[in-house]
């Protein structure tokens, strides 16, 4: 089962990506994550995109496509993956399901975390408090959200069409979402 997990950020993809990858043995694979490793092993990508990372912009299509192909390509995740962070634009969306196919793969589910503006906020000061992430500052956040809004919210118009989303409310608390997720999981695995 592949699944994507959308939101915002500070909707809890990651939190959620985590409990689905201990329980139902999943892969995670955190497009944020795999860019902030470019950034820290200061590789030419990791320089190129450190800017782009830190205003609050979205890195190009071609960079993160490249990060997952080698992610759908490898037979040990063939069908256990969490797309967590992708896809980020049509185009990303596009590129997936090309990708997919390519691999005789597909999604199966669409879980979309719903939070509101100031939930992200204050989520998003509370995580600077721990992780220290040099772009979770409210300003940065706030352009974040709106590049969310902007670039990402469509790409939710093109999974309703083909019918695999789930719309989770992500003002719940940690294990009520847990439940509500595992809930659609079994659904879908019969
Ligand atoms: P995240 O950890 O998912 O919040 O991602 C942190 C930052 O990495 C984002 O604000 C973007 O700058 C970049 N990023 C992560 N995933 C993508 C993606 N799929 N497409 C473009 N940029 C991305």
């Amino acid at each position: 089962m592949n699944i994507v997990i959308f939101g915002p950020p500070g909707a809890g993809k990651g939190t959620q990506s985590k409990f689905i990858v201990d329980k139902y043995k999943l892969y995670q694979l955190s497009t944020g994550d795999l860019l902030r490793k470019e950034i820290k092993d200061k590789t030419e990508i990791g320089k190129e995109i450190s800017s782009i990372i830190n205003s609050g912009e979205l890195v190009s299509d071609e960079i993160v496509k490249n990060l997952i192909e080698k992610f759908v390509s490898n037979d040990n995740y063939k069908n256990k993956i969490i797309f967590d962070g992708f896809p980020r634009t049509i185009n990303q969306a596009e590129d997936l399901d090309r990708l997919l196919k390519k691999h005789n793969q597909k999604i199966d589910i669409v879980l979309k975390l719903s939070v509101s503006m100031e939930t992200v906020k204050k989520r998003i000061s509370e995580r600077q408090a721990q992780e220290k992430r040099t772009d979770d500052s409210e300003e940065i956040a706030i352009k974040r959200y709106k590049t969310y809004e902007k670039s990402s919210e469509p790409v939710l118009d093109y999974y309703k069409r083909s019918n695999l989303l789930k719309v989770i409310n992500g003002e719940a608390k940690i294990p009520e979402i847990n439940i509500e997720i595992s809930g659609i999981i079994e659904a879908m695995k019969g």
